[in-house]
């Protein structure tokens, strides 16, 4: 079978089968073919009907499930979209919010015959969220794979105030991956993964006080309590009481621990969707040598890469890992009791 993707839009297929050269049309959320020899140039839209023909499943592969990454031009999130351009049947979109750094990574894959797609996002601006979930909408009418990568990490060196350090580190690590999330879930189609890059500081345990990590455990947590349990922590950071008052002297670790209690809490809510099978997990990517580490880690991107892309491509109606926090090695850790693993 001969198939050719011309990813500029509409998308057209070229497929030699038996019944001689099928051309193929996607416009926006439409899936169209032609069961007819035509040439090239035909661009005819013909609905497929039924989702028991062939051709329905081979367009869904390839256009129907696409993916995006948040924060991808450099770092784990780059290594992310290399391994999905690989192991991923659709559209790759790399997103970063300095669009000449995030052209730059995706030429750079060019450069070894991937196929990354861009589009500009910077996860602190609103109207930069719903710009992207609007052209999706548009363009695809869906979503398949959400990876949540982006973060930021204050150097031990950093100057600035810790009451300064904690908003920013929250507004970004947690904040802005909510807002992602209330404006992208609702693309979700069914059997879509979501992975929220959390980290071995997200563990729990890292918690002192043991009522804090109650809080963060119970089984009732909603989102809005979530994000109040996280302004207690910034509002006692300003006053730099927050050891006083049980919790970690690291934004940084309160950053992922709420992560990966959001994490528990968006799977309770998957569970009752009406769309089928949902699955999000966050990970602990593996202490890796990157900008953030100041290449400290001991891992490569590419290793660091791995147990993302596993829970990004999990297979269809899986039973486990799901609302779980995974470890670099792709085995769960109980996030409540640990014990947690090496980091790396
Ligand atoms: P890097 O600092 O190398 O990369 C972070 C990425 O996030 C960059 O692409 C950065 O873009 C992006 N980013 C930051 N702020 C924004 C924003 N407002 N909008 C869009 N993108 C943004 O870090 P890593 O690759 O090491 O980290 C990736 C993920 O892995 C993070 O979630 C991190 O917390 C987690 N992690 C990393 C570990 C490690 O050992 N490296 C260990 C455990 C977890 P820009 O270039 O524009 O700043």
């Amino acid at each position: 079978m001969k198939v050719a993707v011309l990813t500029n839009a509409p998308v057209v297929l070229s497929q030699t089968t038996e019944d001689g050269e099928i051309e193929v049309r996607i416009s926006g959320v439409t899936i169209s073919f032609i069961s007819r020899a035509v040439t090239l140039s035909d661009t005819l839209p013909i609905q497929v009907k039924s989702s028991s023909h062939p051709l329905y499943w081979f367009l869904e592969g390839i256009v129907g499930a696409w993916d995006r990454v948040t924060g991808a031009n450099k770092g784990i999130g780059y290594a992310i979209v290399k391994d999905l351009c690989t192991k991923f049947d659709g559209a790759v979109y790399l997103t970063a919010r300095d669009e000449s750094r995030g052209k730059t990574a995706v030429s750079e894959l060019q450069k070894l015959g991937l196929k990354p797609n861009f589009h500009q996002l910077d996860v602190s601006d609103i109207n930069s969220i719903n710009t992207f979930r609007d052209y999706l909408q548009n363009k695809y009418g869906g979503l398949d794979v959400l990876i949540n990568n982006a973060a930021i990490a204050y150097k031990h060196s950093a100057t600035e105030p810790f009451g300064e350090q904690a908003e920013n580190t929250h507004r970004v690590n947690y904040f802005n991956l909510l807002d992602v999330c209330h404006s992208l879930f609702p693309l979700l189609r069914p059997h879509a993964r979501v992975v929220n890059v959390s980290s071995s500081m997200g563990h729990l345990t890292k918690i002192p006080d043991q009522e804090i990590r109650n809080k963060f455990a119970s089984s009732s947590l909603t989102e809005e309590k979530l994000s109040e349990l996280v302004n207690q922590f910034i509002r006692l950071a300003k006053k730099d009481e927050h050891t006083k008052y049980g919790w970690p002297n690291s934004s940084y670790s309160v950053s992922k621990v709420a992560v990966s209690a959001l994490t528990i809490i968006q799977q309770r809510a998957f569970d009752q969707d009406s769309r089928e099978d949902l699955v999000v997990n966050s990970v602990h990517p593996g202490y890796v040598k990157t900008d953030m580490t100041s290449w400290g880690g001991h891992f490569t991107a590419e290793r660091g890469a791995e147990a993302p892309v596993y829970l990004a491509l999990l297979g269809p109606n899986i039973s486990s890992p799901k609302g779980s926090y995974v470890w670099h090695d792709k085995k769960i850790v109980d996030w409540v009791h640990g014990p947690t693993p090496e980091a790396f």
